[in-house]
């Protein structure tokens, strides 16, 4: 006698957005597993059965840094959902190129680790798909150049998280008088506050503090026409690291859920 499984009552819900593809792996022999950061769902893990199969059409819309849409199959207490389809919006050829691949990769890996899944996040999506557009159409590739467009997405990435550094009064007494820039502080200090910033070596002059609002302020596509010193972009990764020590990483057993897929 066979018995029939009993139908879970579980709602699976067709949903059709749009996103950029973060990240892409293999998994068994056909399929791919890839994280997208969707525009109305946050960052998402989507199995797409089949895809290395030649003649899918899901497989060309997957690959990193291409933004697509995409249907997907939602169903609850899933961390990883099924993809129905996937078209390609918009491709950015030269990010492939040798002279933005690695600066692609580093705003396609920040985003990866600072998001969370299924957390949407609008303002992010915006960020990220702004700073692929003009990397993408960027004619001059020179390190100083891709530095500003990297530190301009790090600094308003760590601002659309909620961690914004307070740049304009003294983060310990509200003084407007501002002598030094601390990480741990999260923005300006005054000289009178100093003592209280117990490590010394977290104290930066606050010629970085025009800088950083600067960068703040203006959109992209303004900030990457100015220039950004090394030590400011120093400064910048090194806030940007620290923050997103903040923010919990996820850790999915990925065996749970693929451990049927071909
Ligand atoms: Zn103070």
């Amino acid at each position: 006698v066979k018995f029939e499984a009993k139908p879970r009552e579980v709602m699976a819900k067709i949903i059709k957005t749009e996103g950029v593809c973060l990240a892409s792996q293999r998994i068994g022999e056909t399929s791919k597993l890839v994280t997208v950061f969707t525009k109305d769902h946050g960052k998402l893990m989507l199995l797409a059965k089949g895809a290395r199969l030649p003649k899918s059409r899901l497989g060309g819309a997957l690959e990193i840094f291409t933004h697509c849409e995409i249907i997907f199959y939602a169903s609850e207490k899933k961390v990883i959902y099924t993809l129905s389809s996937a078209d390609i919006k918009e491709i950015f050829p030269s990010l492939k190129s040798i002279s933005k691949f690695i600066t692609a990769y580093q705003v396609i890996e920040a985003a990866l680790r600072v998001t969370k899944l299924e957390d949407p996040n609008f303002k992010f999506y915006n960020l990220l798909l702004t700073t692929l557009r003009i990397l993408d159409h960027l004619k001059e590739t020179y390190w100083e150049k891709l530095q500003v467009l990297l530190g301009g997405y790090y600094l308003k990435a760590i601002d659309i998280l909620g961690f914004r550094p307070e740049l304009y009064r003294c983060v310990l007494c509200g003084s407007q008088n501002l002598n030094y820039f601390s990480i741990s502080a999260g923005g300006a200090i005054c000289s009178r506050s100093k003592h209280l910033q117990l490590k010394n070596k977290d104290l930066w002059p606050s010629s970085h503090l025009k800088i950083l609002r600067f960068l703040l302020k203006n959109p992209l596509i303004t900030i990457i026409n100015s220039s950004l010193p090394d030590d400011t972009y120093n400064l910048i990764k090194q806030y940007f690291l620290y923050y997103l020590e903040a923010i919990p990483q996820e850790k999915i057993d990925y065996f749970l859920y693929l451990k049927d897929i071909k």
